[in-house]
């Protein structure tokens, strides 16, 4: 892929058994939202948005009860033939928690700490330790992920007095953007002074405007080796939080930055949280940096065509796909390459068709109604009748099993 090779050099990280950083390929990660003391939801979240394509998922623990509960879910999880790397997600009694509790620590396959949520003054420095020195005993990776919105108020206090006397002082903005970095390197440098070493250590800052984001993350693509988890953080619901994200991580990603994304996307009432993985998997498979399920180009339908015929096929195409991915995965190596066009009409359907692996040209108003299908560039069999969408999706699966069925 063109984009790999201009990739920014990080230090590796295993996560559990996925390696990301270095020259592995971008991670894709998500994060459950049901109450992790009800260990039968978030187990079956986790291995939901694990089965919809996230390699990692993380999990807040903030009680007790939900440290205890992790290793329970991770074993429920392994009767479900689901070993994806969990991840606990600690924010001010995150030391008390893995100390209290062991067999949490040892279940996790990281840690995630906010190195603003750690506490105040000295015993933030106690508490922070306390983590790292646990990550290290149980051998864990640790992401340092400072976010704008809980910022290390000791730090951002002297900041600001430091602003203060300066000649020319810089605006509130940038002081965020400063101290955001700065808590996020200084804690991760102070990680490996405890003896946490770089390979263990992945960093994110995460921002909630796009022009920050981007901002902070050359400056630490820049000013560090650390692996990169990249994120717009609160990037809100529907096209807002699909856009907003997008955006940031499309420049950053263009620039070789980032190791790992997350997409926060805010669910609708009783959404689906596997949203956010596949804007995350469609995010790096439209920019050609890493794919994951055959992508159906589709037309945006115009006065050409009068019925909604061609949008359910191409839906219906596309779900079809991406259902059967988990299966395809391991049968049809490459398979994820594939491209498939549903159009809605012959002004452009053809040309279209001819460029995709398979492509389909439905009738519009007043054509014929006949539907030519294209296989590699070539006229294959024209379709008609009302079994159009049937005997496309039988076309697709028959061209997957003598395409890819050898590897
Ligand atoms: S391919 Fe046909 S139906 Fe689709 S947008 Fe173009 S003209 Fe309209």
């Amino acid at each position: 892929m063109p984009l790999s090779s201009s990739r920014r050099p990080s230090t590796p990280v295993a996560i559990g058994g996925v390696l990301m950083g270095g020259n592995n390929p971008i991670v894709v990660q998500s994060m459950t939202n049901t109450d992790t003391e009800d260990v039968v939801r978030t187990a079956h979240q986790v291995a939901d948005l694990a089965r919809a394509g996230s390699e990692i998922v993380r999990i807040t623990v903030n009680t007790e009860a939900a440290a205890r509960a992790v290793p329970e879910i991770r074993e429920r999880l392994l009767a479900m033939n689901c070993d994806v790397p969990l991840v606990g997600d600690f924010h001010f009694n995150g030391h008390k928690l893995l100390s209290d509790v062991p067999a949490c620590a040892e279940a996790l396959d990281k840690y995630r700490i906010n190195p603003g949520n750690v506490g105040r003054g000295r015993k933030r420095d106690e508490q922070f330790s306390t983590m790292i020195e646990i990550a290290c005993r149980h051998d864990k990776p640790v992401r340092i992920g400072a976010n704008w919105g809980s910022l290390d108020q000791d730090l951002l206090a002297q900041l600001l007095d430091d602003n203060a006397k300066r000649k020319d002082p810089v605006t509130l903005d940038q002081i965020n953007r400063d101290a955001v970095i700065e808590s996020a390197l200084g804690s991760a440098v102070r990680a490996e002074e405890i003896g946490l070493p770089a390979e263990k250590i992945v960093v994110s800052c995460k921002m909630s405007r796009v022009q920050d984001l981007i901002d902070v993350y050359k400056r630490l693509g820049n000013e560090c080796k650390y692996a990169l988890h990249l994120g717009l953080t609160e990037a809100g619901m529907g096209s807002k939080g699909i856009v907003a994200s997008t955006a940031a991580l499309a420049v950053l990603l263009q620039q070789g930055i980032g190791d790992t994304i997350r997409i926060s996307l805010t669910p609708e009432p009783n959404g689906d949280r596997t949203r956010e993985v596949i804007v995350a998997q469609e995010i790096l498979q439209t920019m050609g940096i890493r794919s994951f399920t055959p992508m159906v180009s589709a037309c945006p339908g115009c006065g050409r065509t009068s019925s909604t015929y061609f949008q359910e096929l191409a839906d219906g195409i596309q779900s079809f796909l991406r259902d059967s991915m988990p299966a395809w995965k391991q049968q049809y190596p490459g398979v994820a390459d594939m491209s498939v066009a549903v159009m809605g009409c012959v002004v452009n359907g053809p040309g279209e068709s001819k460029h995709a692996n398979i492509g389909i040209s439905l009738p519009g108003t007043g054509e014929r109604p006949v539907a030519p299908v294209y296989i590699d560039g070539e006229k294959a069999m024209t379709l008609k009748g009302d079994n159009i969408a049937t005997e496309f999706q039988q076309i697709v699966e028959n061209y997957v099993e003598s395409r890819y069925a050898a590897g």
